[in-house]
């Protein structure tokens, strides 16, 4: 009885050692699965955090980059001259983006634009406010250098549109807009400027003064649309017959004045005789109206009639009053010299 009393003791705590152990070792595997996931769970954090360091070293270089493209932009749209901008612009973009070749194309150089193949050059087009104002081609640019290229192109493109801008307002200070010929102010301008050049050099320089003929019956007869029109044809005869270094003004409503650098006064007789015939001879056609006009042209000369621009005008001024006086369509010299038109 106490052999078996021992026995189902010994059996007793046998079963109770082994469901301890089998506890045991269930909670130890279990705390080990546990432990290996936190230790899988911290590897992958620890992975994170160094991509994250990575990433954040990359973008903190990008960042750096795009400042040192900022200010190298703000020297390109510093350029107030085309060609100093697009170097600028060249330089910056050599010293941040691998490439092969980059050219500015104007937009009016269409054929040199399409001979930059567009398989070879990327092709940036610049945009002004109404129409492309030219196209930038870059040739073996990077995939992943596109946005450092786009950011230059960008700012030489606000650049472009400014130098542009500042261009056409300047022409527009200088150019009236009926006729295309010069504004008086400028001409005035331009005016002094040669009269003191052609002294230093001791060349002659005449002035025209041209006043369309009985303009004011054009007018009233076909309103004054015809007679703007009247107007650009009379400058486009008078720029057709001079020089490219000759500079044409509308002195006032229908008057025009012609600087003719190097040229004395034959010489201005000459020119003035030619824009003379081939404004007589030409048919104006103003929308459906076919007109033959007139001018009567004056003619003064430096050194022969005087040395200042003021007295310049003036005599010019007189020498086309005493045209009109003579009939009209005809060109008189301050000095002693005239010609009537060649009777046909
Ligand atoms: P003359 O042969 O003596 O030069 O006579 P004219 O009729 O040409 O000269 P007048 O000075 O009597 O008239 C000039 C006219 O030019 C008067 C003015 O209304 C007109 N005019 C001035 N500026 C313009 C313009 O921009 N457009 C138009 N259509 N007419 C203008
Ligand atoms: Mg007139
Ligand atoms: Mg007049």
């Amino acid at each position: 009885m106490f052999s078996v009393m021992l026995y189902l003791s010994v059996l007793f705590v046998a079963g109770v050692f082994w469901i301890a152990r089998q506890f045991v070792q269930q909670t130890r595997q279990g705390q080990l699965t546990v432990l290996f996931r936190i230790r899988k769970d911290l590897e992958d954090l620890l992975r994170q955090r160094s991509d994250l360091v990575k990433q954040k070293d990359l973008m903190s270089r990008k960042a750096d980059q795009l400042f040192t493209l900022y200010d190298m932009t703000k020297e390109i749209v510093r350029k107030s001259n085309e060609q100093e901008a697009f170097e600028v612009f060249r330089t910056a973009l050599k010293a941040n983006v691998r490439f092969q070749d980059c050219r500015l194309v104007h937009a009016e150089g269409d054929r040199r634009k399409q001979m930059m193949s567009p398989t070879e050059y990327l092709i940036f087009p610049i945009r002004g406010h109404h129409h492309v104002l030219g196209y930038i081609g870059i040739k073996g640019l990077e995939d992943d250098e596109k946005d450092k290229f786009v950011i230059l192109a960008q700012q030489f493109a606000l650049a472009l549109q400014r130098v542009k801008l500042h261009q056409e307002v300047e022409q527009s200070a200088i150019t009236d807009s009926l006729t295309g010929a010069h504004t008086r102010r400028y001409l005035m301008e331009r005016l002094e400027e040669e009269i003191a050049r052609s002294k230093a050099r001791q060349m002659a320089l005449s002035l025209l003064m041209v006043d369309v003929d009985y303009f004011k019956s054009f007018n009233d007869k076909y309103g004054h649309l015809v007679g703007d029109q009247i107007l650009r044809s009379i400058s486009l005869l008078i720029q057709e017959n001079t020089r490219e270094i000759d500079y044409i003004g509308r002195y006032g409503g229908e008057e025009f004045c012609v600087v003719l650098p190097d040229t004395d006064s034959e010489g201005g007789l000459f020119v003035a005789e030619r824009i003379r015939k081939s404004i007589e001879e030409s048919d104006i056609h103003a929308y459906d109206t076919r007109l033959k006009v007139t001018v009567s042209i004056g003619i003064a000369s430096i050194p022969k009639d005087t040395d200042n621009a003021l007295e310049l005008i003036d005599k010019a001024d007189w020498a086309l009053y005493r045209s009109k006086k003579r009939g009209r369509n005809c060109i008189t010299s301050f000095g002693a010299y005239s010609k009537e038109p060649q009777q046909p």
